[in-house]
């Protein structure tokens, strides 16, 4: 069996190491930029961690004793992630440089046409783009009109130097709360344009000690019993919280970022502005403790008027004043629903898949779509991409995507494809039990509304995640 796989970020190393240990050899790894890591190798924005704990985050094949910080710096992340992709052997399975611009089935495999112009033909496409990718620019009258430098979040220029700029930051989410902190003691001035205030939650990172990395080494048994430890809490806490499932989370969670707040700014009226009107839980949590203090030094400023537009000097606010800036970050986020985009990618019978999933994508269990046979994806439709940490939400769907590849056979391989109605009662299982979480019912809005209006993301715990995608039911698929 010949297999493409698209993407040598996390899900793509996951993937290839998979393919390797299950005895496949003859795949391919296409990779539209020059390294490995995904999204910890375009996010080098200062300050970008990852606020899973580091050691929750790794793959379950490459154990790490060694991570420095409880809650790892993007740049250890990326190259935990280059080192893993070396030392597992897939140096010769990865094209770099190479994107897939076409995807076509053409009745028995799929046609696969790169960015180099060439054509491959593959038994079968392991999708593994990521999802928080496409880069997401707010619509602001004026925004090339800027005569400083400007950027987002996720494009940060290796050259940018804010050495005594005064710089605005558009945005509030995870992205933005890690920024400003990093760069006070550099920029003359930084001011965070707010939209809309976040529940942020205290957390304290902190360096491991050196011998506590040696008993991880010496004792590994410690480091899978931590790691058991740590994915418990998160699956049972904030996990079970935000679909509905521990009310009791919840609540502690939302007293824990009130406290925040309290107890960490002090005037009144920034308080305020800071202060949420939806439930906690229901844009995606961001965690820090590190930004309440930030936002109240005295070069920093939280701007809370809307904004008309940006002009040639900086950025003018709906109640006139123009603010003058050297640098605009805009940490405005992602779209999640364009993650192939622009990839073409035409299934059975010339269906389109931008046609297929032009008001909502659907998937059967979140990695396969009727009507394009061994197309597989990682973090597909309705992943739990809020909720569990995204390593262990790919290796569980590459699980369940080996299972799903064993069917097809390797010798002369055959097609599989969901069950259109197993799909759709899937879908509505799924439509039902969304109703019923933070996102839903929290009163906001946030990345996990697609563009028809239903939140996408997984509703149901990680136990149900684990159990949906433990064996592929052979009665749900189409087999030929
Ligand atoms: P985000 O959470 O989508 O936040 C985007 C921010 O930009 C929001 O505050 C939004 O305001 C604001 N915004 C968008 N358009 C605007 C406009 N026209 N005017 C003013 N403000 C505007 O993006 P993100 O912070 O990059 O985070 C995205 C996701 O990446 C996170 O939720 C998380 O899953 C992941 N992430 C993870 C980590 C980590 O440590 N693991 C770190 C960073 C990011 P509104 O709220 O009003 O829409």
């Amino acid at each position: 069996m010949r297999i493409a796989v698209i993407g040598a970020g996390a899900s793509g190393i996951a993937a290839g190491v998979n393919l390797l240990n299950a005895g496949y050899r003859d795949f391919e790894i296409f990779e539209k930029a020059e390294d490995v890591g995904g999204t910890w190798r375009d996010n080098v924005y200062p300050g970008v961690a990852c606020d899973v704990p580091s050691h929750l985050y790794r793959f379950s094949f490459a154990p790490k004793a060694d991570w420095t910080m409880e809650y790892a710096p993007g740049a250890e992340i990326h190259s935990y992630m280059s080192q893993v992709a070396a030392d597992k052997g897939l140096a010769s399975h990865i094209h770099f440089g190479v994107e897939i611009l076409r995807l076509e089935f053409d009745g028995a495999g799929w046609i696969v046409t790169t960015s180099r112009g060439g054509e491959g033909r593959f038994d079968a496409v392991i999708s593994a783009m990521g999802v928080l990718h496409k880069e997401v620019y707010p619509d602001i009258p004026g925004r090339d009109t800027f005569v400083g430098q400007s950027f987002h979040s996720s494009k940060w220029p290796v050259k940018a130097s804010l050495d005594g700029k005064r710089v605005a930051i558009i945005g509030t989410g995870s992205t933005a709360v890690q920024i400003l902190p990093a760069i006070l003691d550099q920029v003359k001035s930084a001011a965070m344009f707010m939209r809309t205030p976040q529940w942020v939650f205290p957390l304290v990172n902190k360096p491991i000690p050196e011998e506590k990395k040696a008993a991880f080494t010496r004792e590994p048994k410690r480091l899978s019993n931590l790691y058991a430890f740590l994915g418990e809490r998160l699956n049972r806490g904030l996990a079970a919280s935000v679909v509905g499932l521990n009310e009791e989370g919840l609540r502690e969670i939302r007293e824990a970022c009130e406290r925040n707040l309290q107890e960490n700014v002090a005037d009144l009226e920034l308080r305020e502005k800071l202060t949420p009107d939806y439930q906690v839980g229901c844009k995606r949590l961001v965690v820090s403790s590190a930004f309440y203090p930030a936002i109240q030094r005295e070069n920093a400023e939280l701007i809370t008027d809307g904004i008309a537009a940006i002009e040639p000097t900086g950025i003018r606010t709906e109640d006139g004043r123009l603010h003058a800036f050297d640098v605009i970050v805009y940490a405005t986020g992602f779209d999640p629903f364009n993650f192939h985009r622009p990839m073409k990618i035409i299934g059975r019978d010339g269906l389109d898949l931008d046609e297929v999933w032009s008001e909502s994508a659907q998937a059967l269990r979140s990695v396969m779509a009727p009507g394009f046979p061994n197309l597989f994806f990682i973090g597909g439709p309705n992943s739990p991409i809020g909720n569990f940490s995204f390593l262990l939400t790919a290796e569980t769907q590459i699980g369940y995507i080996m299972g799903l590849l064993a069917e097809i056979g390797r010798e002369s391989p055959g097609k599989i494809e969901p069950r259109a109605d197993v799909t759709e009662a899937y879908n509505r299982a799924i439509e039902v039990s969304i109703k019923n979480t933070i996102w839903v019912t929290g009163g906001c809005n946030s990345w996990y509304f697609d563009p028809s209006g239903k939140v996408a993301s997984w509703p149901w715990s990680y136990e149900r995640f684990e159990a949906d995608l433990r064996k592929p039911d052979k009665s749900e698929y189409i087999l030929s």
